[in-house]
């Protein structure tokens, strides 16, 4: 494909985050629709903010002001390894054309971050509250977004982060999970990104699926652009993070089978300076949104659980790869 799927007017984006929120369909801003509220129809003028402190951001469906008082966010869970008696039995099959062994990965500590949490729909307050990004400020989290009969987002990257972690944690590697299910909402953005640097993480992956155009599917991987600004100092962790975006790309579709988005990015990558979460990142950091799951085939996907197993494979897979190798594919385009 040629990553040039057309694109709706900037009317109809606004059109539909005021339905979006008339029916109460939540967002996933670091996908579609945050891709969206970028001027994606100027790559020069988006490049030259990269390291400006960007503009106040489009108003949105979940543009709203936290409390004027300021929450006080609990803090970030604390990094504990999965007992061996949680790994689904798949996580013993072994990486992909011997990549890795049970042991390849000693020592070596991952950070996976579930998109969102299954509690911040109740918690609205307080995932609304915005936080320093450095470029901006944005909301402290948001609610995600969900298939049409109702699997929400949140329930999908926790239960695909914690697939890959028992594969990863089965080739011998520490895996700290940013949130495990085990807090009431968040943590927030700016926690997120930085718990790769409190965990002392080589590498760092968010796992999201996102809430796009029904019409469009496909996955695709968020990489962090150049970003020096307040808090934000990305330039140490754009090449490493490039790297593990392009592992995770080719070993996500071989592990999944699935095309790389037709509705937003090019050719599986994006590369974005508006999320906090890859923005104040210390440690190579990339984002994936497994699917679409407004579109129909995808959200079918999603909602199997042997299909999570093959995400997680192919999102272990990558990580695998970026630590036990130098291997840096090259892109493609028109694939
Ligand atoms: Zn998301």
């Amino acid at each position: 494909m040629t990553g040039s799927a057309p694109r709706p007017p900037r009317r109809s984006v606004l059109l539909r985050a005021t339905t979006a929120a008339a029916v109460a369909v939540p967002l996933c801003t670091a996908g579609w629709f945050g891709w969206r509220a970028l001027d994606h129809s100027d790559p020069a003028g988006a490049a030259a903010t990269a390291t400006a402190p960007a503009a106040a951001p489009a108003p949105t469906a979940t543009d709203r002001p936290g409390p004027a008082d300021g929450t006080t966010a609990p803090p970030l869970t604390p990094p504990v390894a999965p007992p061996p008696s949680t790994a689904p039995a798949a996580a013993q099959t072994p990486p992909a054309g011997g990549a890795g062994t049970a042991t390849s990965l000693a020592g070596r500590t991952v950070l996976l971050d579930p998109g969102h949490n299954p509690g911040n729909s109740a918690h609205t307050a307080e995932i609304n509250r915005r936080v320093d990004i450095g470029n901006a400020r944005k909301e402290c989290d948001t609610t995600g977004t969900e298939t049409d009969a109702g699997y929400t987002e949140a329930e999908y990257t926790l239960d695909v982060s914690r697939r890959a972690r028992a594969i990863l944690a089965a080739r011998g590697a520490t895996v700290v999970l940013v949130q495990d299910g085990d807090r009431p909402w968040g943590p927030c953005i700016d926690q997120r990104a930085r718990a790769g640097a409190d965990a002392h993480a080589d590498v760092a992956l968010s796992v999201h699926g996102d809430g796009g155009p029904a019409a469009g599917r496909g996955f695709h991987v968020i990489m962090p652009g150049r970003v020096v600004a307040g808090k934000a100092d990305t330039t140490a962790i754009v090449e490493p993070s490039h790297r593990l975006g392009l592992l995770l790309r080719d070993r996500f579709r071989a592990a999944t089978g699935e095309p790389y988005a037709d509705y937003v990015a090019e050719d599986g990558l994006d590369t974005r300076s508006d999320l906090g979460g890859l923005n104040l990142s210390t440690v190579p950091k990339v984002f994936i949104e497994c699917g679409n799951m407004r579109n129909s085939t995808d959200a079918q996907r999603m909602t199997d659980p042997q299909w999570r197993q093959q995400a997680a494979q192919g999102i272990a897979d990558a990580l695998t790869a970026f630590l036990t190798t130098q291997e840096k594919t090259e892109e493609r385009h028109g694939s």
